[in-house]
């Protein structure tokens, strides 16, 4: 099958969540000649592939095809709602439809603070609802870096056109502090800005859940289900924890139904991909594989520093350079934590009085990072620099002519030198008991070196700063 030929170059050239996401659920439909016809589930797919793919498309297509090769795309009428799946899913399996137009939904008791204007408007039978979104959290002042640029993307995507695209429903999945509550309010927001008329609710999945235990308890869970398939976009934060509640899982299928029937959009955050929930029906999980799961990975080193940088622009502050660097290079796995430092750091500062600088910045993140050696070592030295030059770190101790190991020894007595006060002698036991002047030696021979040998010269500062960042002072 030629299009499986062509399937097969791109699978080499992107990365699997892309290809799950954009090419899995393409159909070839014909071959005729040179030209084949490929049936993409709407336009904005086509859209996508057009601005994002062509290259690799034609590319394929080309080589499977010869130079007069060409692609016909294939978009199915609109208005037959198919689920938009990226998986393998088989087809929806859908309750029955939505309630009557006439009969307005009413809203209930359980969640007043809800609805803005209680009051149902004869003839237009429609309520405002509160989103329940903070406006801080944009698209603006989301960083977009390898780690999110797909569901930074496919985001962007629903918020032009909610319901309207192959993402429905979105999951965003991450560890804590990725972002996932950010992003999904990002969306909101961006439609709320767009779309008047469009209703955006936000919710946890806590709020959720304690909505339908009021619910139950007054009798209103008709009041409550109508409520939510009157939502445009719904949003429903860190599912996982819905993990167990049978009841609420029950009635949260039947919204969704309903929802992704009537073409409204679903978003839905998780700290874990939907095939690894557990605790939740598997139709429920089945579901969430319909529209597309897009990670949030850790950001980083330049990702970290942007985001930090918008965040202290936000603030109106002013933070050195290094001092943001030296905070972003030793918090790595959580964007709540590097706001932690810095807003820690600002008040430390306007506290003592003292200017933001690395002495004070030091101070602050050790309370953030458990494990910290407050001195520079020459056996740090030796593991960063063994590390780079890819040698045990036990070579550096024995006779070796080999030349890595001889430069990767050289370097650390050279760096152990001019990092730590410890004496030449010290220095020298440290490597297999070698005396002074070999140390001597070495440095000589690093320093000519860097002279003669700018990439050299550029290994040795990074691992310099490699080390000095690593909080060993
Ligand atoms: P999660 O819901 O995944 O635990 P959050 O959405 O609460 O994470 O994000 C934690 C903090 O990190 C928030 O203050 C958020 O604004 C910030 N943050 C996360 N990702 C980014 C990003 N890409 N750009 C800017 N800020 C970010
Ligand atoms: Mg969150």
């Amino acid at each position: 099958m030629v299009w499986d030929d062509c399937l097969r170059i791109i699978k080499k050239n992107v990365n699997p969540q892309s290809f799950k996401t954009w090419f899995e659920p393409i159909k070839p439909v014909q071959l005729e000649g040179d030209v084949l016809t490929i049936q993409v589930p709407n336009k904005f797919f086509f859209e996508w592939l057009e601005e994002h793919y062509v290259q690799l498309l034609k590319k394929s297509i080309r080589q499977e095809l010869g130079e007069r090769g060409r692609l016909v795309y294939h978009i199915p009428e609109q208005g037959v709602k198919e689920p938009a799946a990226t998986s393998t899913s088989s087809r929806a399996v859908y309750s029955k439809p939505s309630a009557d137009k006439d009969n307005a939904p009413v809203p209930g008791a359980f969640d007043a603070d809800m609805i803005k204007n209680p009051f149902i408007i004869p003839g237009i039978k429609r309520i405002k609802v509160e989103p329940q979104l903070n406006p801080t959290y944009t698209f603006e002042n989301f960083i977009e870096g390898d780690c999110n640029r797909l569901a930074r993307n496919a985001g962007l995507a629903i918020a032009k056109k909610p319901g309207g695209t192959a993402f429905n429903p979105l999951v965003i999945f991450g560890d804590v502090g990725l972002g996932k509550t950010h992003l999904a309010q990002a969306i909101g927001n961006d439609v709320v800005s767009k779309f008047e008329s469009k209703a955006v609710l936000y919710v946890s999945s806590e709020k959720f859940t304690n909505q339908i235990i009021q619910a139950i308890k007054n009798n209103s869970v008709n009041d409550f289900v109508n409520f939510y398939q009157m939502i445009d976009v719904l949003i429903i934060d860190d599912i996982q924890f819905l993990a167990g509640k049978q009841k609420t899982q029950e009635i949260f299928f039947h919204i969704f139904n309903q929802l992704h029937q009537n073409g409204k959009q679903i978003i839905l955050t998780s700290d874990r991909p939907p095939k690894d929930l557990e605790g939740i029906e598997d139709r429920l999980i089945s579901r969430f594989k319909w529209g597309l799961s897009a990670d949030l990975q850790v950001p980083d080193l330049e990702t970290r520093m942007a985001i930090l940088d918008t965040k202290i622009n936000e603030e109106g502050v002013e933070i050195p350079q290094d001092v943001l660097e030296f905070i972003c290079y030793n918090i790595k796995n959580n964007i709540r934590e590097l706001e932690g430092v810095m807003i820690s750091l600002l008040a430390q500062s306007t506290l003592i009085r003292r200017d933001v600088d690395m002495e004070l910045a030091k101070e602050v993140i050790r309370n953030f990072v458990t494990t910290i050696n407050r001195e520079i070592t020459v056996e740090f030295i030796q593991q960063l620099v063994a590390e780079h030059f890819n040698v045990p770190v036990d070579k550096l101790h024995h006779e070796t002519r080999k030349r890595n190991v001889v430069i990767a020894r050289q370097l650390s007595m050279y760096l152990a030198k001019k990092m730590t006060n410890k004496s030449l002698k010290t220095i020298g036991e440290n490597f297999g008991g070698r005396d002074h002047s070999t140390v001597i030696y070495s440095c000589k021979a690093v320093q000519d070196m860097m002279d003669t040998d700018m990439i050299f010269k550029d290994t040795v500062s990074e691992l310099e700063k490699k080390i000095k960042m690593s909080l060993n002072e």
